[in-house]
Formats: C-alpha cells, structure tokens, sequence
C-alpha cells in the first residue's frame, strides 16, 4: 500500500507519518517513510521547484513506493505533493495508492513555522534570504478535492491525528489483503 501524503510545510507530514512507522512497527508491521526532503538531498538532487520539477519528484518517490510496495512494505509518501494531476498520475500507475491530505491554514502554520520558511517567504522581494516559492504563501497548492483521508491537524492533536491515520492504514490494508471478507463482511 502507498499512502501519498500532501499539504503544506509543516503542517504536520513527517510528524504524523513517523508516529504511525513507530505504532506500526509495534504490531510488526513494516513502514517505510519516503521524505520529499531526504531524496531531494540525493535521488532527486538535480529537482527544483518548478511545477514540472515537483511533478517528477513526486514520480520519482512514487516509483520507489512503488517497488517497495509490492514486498508488502506500506509506504508513506511525505511531501508537500501539491499539484492534483500528478497525485492523480500516482493512484492510477499503481496498486492501492490512498491519498491524504494533511491540512492546516496558513495562518496556524504560519505560528507554528517550525523551519522558519514562512517568515523567509514574507520578506520583502529584494531581501537576499527571501523565499519566492513557498507552497501557500507564494507558490500554488491545489487542495484534493476528494482525498481518501482529510487529517486536520489544527483542529486535532498529534496524537489523534497518529491514530486517525493508523486506523485508516489497517482498514485499507484489512480490505486489501482480504477483498473477498471485505466485501461480503
Ligand atoms: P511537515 O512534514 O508537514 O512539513 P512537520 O511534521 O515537520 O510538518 O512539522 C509539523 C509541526 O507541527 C511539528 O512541530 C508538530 O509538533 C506541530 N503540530 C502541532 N499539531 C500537530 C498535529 N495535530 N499533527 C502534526 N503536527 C502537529
């Protein structure tokens, strides 16, 4: 199973997706986090910001997803993920891709700003620390109009979020390895 992570940054992706690893490696069940910013670092080094560049780093996770996938790794797909025909892309090219979106308005991310990205993005233009493409504030998101999960992460704790996230986990994956149960249960 794939679980393709989307929102902004810091609204809670990489928080919620390791709490979820350390729940799920509890019962022995193996996770992998796939993290837009550590593949940036090294198989997607050459990528950018630039649609097509977050396009192709979204594919590029995917693939790997897609591979480890297939051993019966559940992976989670961590990155800000914000062009829909791309997260599309993903759930049509390969088996059981769930869709959640991790959200939270910009003005609580904005005080939570853990990385220090928003204050960077308000500056003004000509400021040499000024970030011209960060998702919501000055680069576009497009919200999933119908995701498979909706966490809200401005309106629940960490905690709640963890498990609201892990109970989806097990049902889809319940629904998956057993269809035929599923359908008549
Ligand atoms: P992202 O991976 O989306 O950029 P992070 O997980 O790195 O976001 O950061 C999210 C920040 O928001 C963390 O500091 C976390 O403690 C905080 N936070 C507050 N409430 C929540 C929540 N309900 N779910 C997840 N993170 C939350």
């Amino acid at each position: 199973m794939i679980i393709q992570l989307c929102g902004l940054s810091g609204a809670g992706k990489t928080t919620i997706a390791h709490n979820v690893k350390r729940k799920a490696l509890s019962y022995g069940t193996p996770v992998e986090i796939i993290d837009g910013d550590n593949y940036r670092a090294f198989l997607c080094k050459d990528l950018g910001f630039s649609k097509a560049d977050r396009c192709e780093n979204i594919r590029r996770l995917g693939f790997v997803a897609s591979r480890l996938s297939e051993h019966g790794i559940i992976c989670i797909i961590s990155a800000i993920n914000p062009y829909h025909a791309v997260r599309e892309e993903l759930s049509n090219a390969y088996a059981h891709v769930k869709t959640v979106f991790v959200d939270c308005p910009v003005h609580t991310l904005m005080e939570r700003d853990t990385k220090g990205l928003y204050k960077r993005a308000l500056l003004p233009d000509h400021h040499p620390d000024k970030l011209h493409n960060l998702t919501g504030v000055n680069d576009p998101f497009e919200v999933p109009i119908s995701p498979d999960l909706h966490l809200k992460t401005h309106e629940k704790t960490i905690a709640a979020c963890t498990n609201e996230l892990f109970s989806f986990i097990l049902q889809s994956f319940q629904t998956h390895t057993h269809p035929y149960q599923a359908v008549t249960a």
